[in-house]
């Protein structure tokens, strides 16, 4: 399996060997409702990829990373907040609240956000 890290709970969930309820499926990317939604809608879209952390990126993740926010976007759209705005977050280690170590953009919408983040 490309990529799969057999102790990897978003690999898992990615070749649904684990449930999740899936949203968005392409060759490179995933996405799936959070189980703890801290918004109206709280998406995390991942690469099929197991890459652990933002600080793992190489060179050939690049598009990938791209294509994470293309498909938060899209969603965006479909469910009719992304004129109004939404957020997409990708937390990096421990200090900043990094608890799953397969990347994940968080895309939350449908309410109004913070800034600057707690
Ligand atoms: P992090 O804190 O690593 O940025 O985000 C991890 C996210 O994964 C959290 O928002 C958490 O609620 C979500 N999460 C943890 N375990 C599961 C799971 O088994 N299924 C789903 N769908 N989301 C999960
Ligand atoms: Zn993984």
């Amino acid at each position: 399996m490309f990529g799969l890290m057999s102790d990897c709970l978003f690999c898992k969930i990615a070749a649904k060997q684990l449930p999740a309820k899936l949203v968005h499926e392409d060759p490179d990317t995933v996405a799936f409702e959070d189980t703890n939604p801290q918004a109206p809608t709280h998406v995390l879209v991942v690469p099929r990829k197991h890459v652990a952390t933002l600080n793992d990126l190489g060179p050939e993740d690049e598009a990938v990373i791209g294509r994470l926010h293309r498909v938060a976007a899209q969603l965006a759209k479909e469910r009719g907040f992304a004129e109004r705005g939404w957020r997409a977050v990708m937390n990096c280690n421990r200090e900043a609240g990094q608890t799953v170590f397969h990347l994940h953009l968080h895309l939350l919408g449908g309410r109004t956000f913070a800034w600057p983040p707690g």
